[in-house]
């Protein structure tokens, strides 16, 4: 059985796991974890987290697990139950989609549209990759007949720690290509979004990954932070913000010391892209683009294009018809299939992207042009918000520098290409950007100029498996999807010299 810490509870009942604090080692009291339903403020699941010594047993047990996984199943059996996970998480798509919106109240549309086929392909796409990439490369060294290879191996033990707006899809970026490529996985979601990937853990079980190649280990950042101290751990993947990901760095860069190890690490952090929206540009798609950057998962999207730089000779036509087709959104539970913008994830987020709206108006004193308020009626016991749209905004205000996670749009604007890009790049972030423009010159001239591991020309918010995923600056560090990329943060490369003359 795919081991889950602790899934069998989970199996039985509801989550019923145990607590955990980064010191406790004695059996704790079991306080619960309550997790609350977005669209009326109800308890709507308890969960335990896992203890200090659950995670010492599940490393443990994955050390041994990843030997057997590397060794005893080649590549194409391997290729085959990843394969088989695929197929297994497609038949039960409808139930994973029903999960993942009770946990992060995004539209079931959206899920049920690209998250759930997303992962799929995901499984899919990395089934066989070892195959294809990992096998040796041959040298002709020049020593005739010496020669060298090289070859791709497993890291071993690897974590991931994911983040609550897209989990099904941390969880799969992650694990695919680490199963995949030979390592075991411990993953680790958001406190928030945890039953995802409790069922691909079961998914992984069904399709034959043996027990303890993926385990699931429920907490707060408290388990987050065990893993990355393990000196077993070789390499962790997160998926978070940026300030979680530099104490993740300090707590890596301490335990080094006391360690045997250099433990690799990705780091997928948050952003505050720029859309650029060109004279040239056909209006009705680049309001398309806008909206598609900014309401998309009621705006908690990392890449989101929340810095909307529009030309000033399109901007009122640009207002004009992004409110007109926001105001057409439907606001409501996130079950219903007509639902766009469901409820932030939480009350506390919810309040987080409130403040920033109150900082628009009030600190940085930026025109709050569309929406920015609670929504009441028959939904007033929800988190729900409005789009907001804000105008008169400049590049140092706090809203337009500031990663608010939430459905807050700055609109800006500019007169030249020159300028644009300068400011577009003025900032301590670099996940992605955009650029709507009819010019296929100037398209590419300004997307090689952009800093941002992703830019998109005349769309936004794509993330197909085949194009590596990451960020510079504080954005982050490393790469999740693509071929080669994948291959290079999954496995680590050996060279092996083969003397064939006399010495
Ligand atoms: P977060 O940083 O609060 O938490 C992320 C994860 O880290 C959670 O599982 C949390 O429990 C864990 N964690 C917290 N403290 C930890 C510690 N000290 N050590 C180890 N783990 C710890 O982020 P969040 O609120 O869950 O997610 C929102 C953020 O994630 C946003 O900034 C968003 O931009 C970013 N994000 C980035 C990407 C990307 O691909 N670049 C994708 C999704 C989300």
């Amino acid at each position: 059985m795919t081991k889950l810490r602790p899934l069998a509870s989970h199996l039985k009942s509801k989550l019923k796991l145990t607590e955990s604090s980064a010191t406790s080692t004695a059996s704790p009291t079991p306080t619960p974890y309550y997790l609350f339903n977005a669209t009326n403020n109800r308890i709507r699941d308890e969960i335990h987290f896992a203890t200090s010594s659950d995670v010492t047993q599940a490393i443990n047990d994955a050390s041994s697990a990843q030997e057997q996984w590397c060794r005893n199943y080649t590549p194409s059996q391997r290729a085959q139950i990843i394969q088989n996970a695929s197929s297994i998480l497609a038949r039960r798509s409808d139930e994973i989609t029903q999960q993942e919106v009770k946990d992060t109240a995004r539209a079931k549309s959206e899920i049920k549209g690209y998250d759930v086929p997303s992962a799929v392909r995901h499984l899919s796409y990395y089934a066989n990759m070892p195959s294809i990439l990992s096998n040796g490369t041959y040298h002709d060294i020049g020593h005739s007949p010496s020669f060298a290879y090289v070859k791709r191996e497993p890291i071993g033990v690897t974590a991931g720690i994911g983040a609550w707006n897209y989990p099904l899809m941390n969880a799969v970026a992650k694990s695919a290509p680490a199963l995949s490529f030979g390592n075991a996985m411990l993953f680790k979601p958001s406190e928030l979004t945890p039953n995802s990937a409790l069922i691909l853990a079961q998914i992984y079980e069904e399709a034959g990954v043996p027990p303890g190649v993926f385990q699931v280990l429920l907490g707060d950042g408290s388990i987050g932070s065990e893993l990355v101290k393990s000196p077993v751990v070789s390499k962790v993947s997160f998926t978070g913000s940026v300030e979680t990901g530099i104490k993740l760095r300090q707590a890596q860069a301490a335990s080094t010391c006391t360690s045997t190890n250099f433990q690799k690490m990705t780091l997928e952090l948050g952003g505050k892209s720029p859309l650029i929206i060109m004279d040239d540009a056909n209006l009705d798609e680049a309001v398309t683009g806008a909206m598609q950057a900014n309401w998309y998962s009621n705006g908690q999207v990392c890449s989101n294009g929340t810095r909307v730089f529009v030309h000033e000779y399109l901007k009122e036509e640009f207002l004009e018809k992004l409110v007109e087709r926001t105001k057409l959104l439907k606001i409501g539970d996130p079950m219903q299939e007509d639902t766009v913008i469901g409820p932030m994830v939480s009350e506390n987020h919810m309040n987080k992207v409130l403040d920033y709206i109150d900082i628009g108006k009030n600190v940085d004193k930026a025109h709050l042009f569309y929406g920015g308020e609670r929504v009441g009626g028959c939904l007033e016991h929800g988190f729900y918000l409005t789009p907001a749209i804000f105008t008169d905004c400049n590049d140092q205000m706090r809203i337009v520098q500031e990663e608010v996670f939430g459905m807050l749009m700055s609109v800006l604007t500019f007169q030249d290409e020159e300028e644009v890009l300068s400011r577009a790049n003025a900032t301590n972030f670099g996940l992605a950007a955009g650029i709507f423009t009819n010019d296929i010159k100037r398209a590419h001239r300004m997307a090689s100029y952009l800093k941002a591991g992703t830019v998109w020309i005349n769309n936004y918010n794509l993330g197909p498996v085949e194009l590596p995923w990451g960020g510079c600056k504080h954005s982050g560090v490393g790469r999740e999807n693509g071929s080669y990329d994948a291959a290079f943060e999954w496995t680590v490369s050996k060279s092996v010299y083969v003397e064939m003359n006399s010495l």
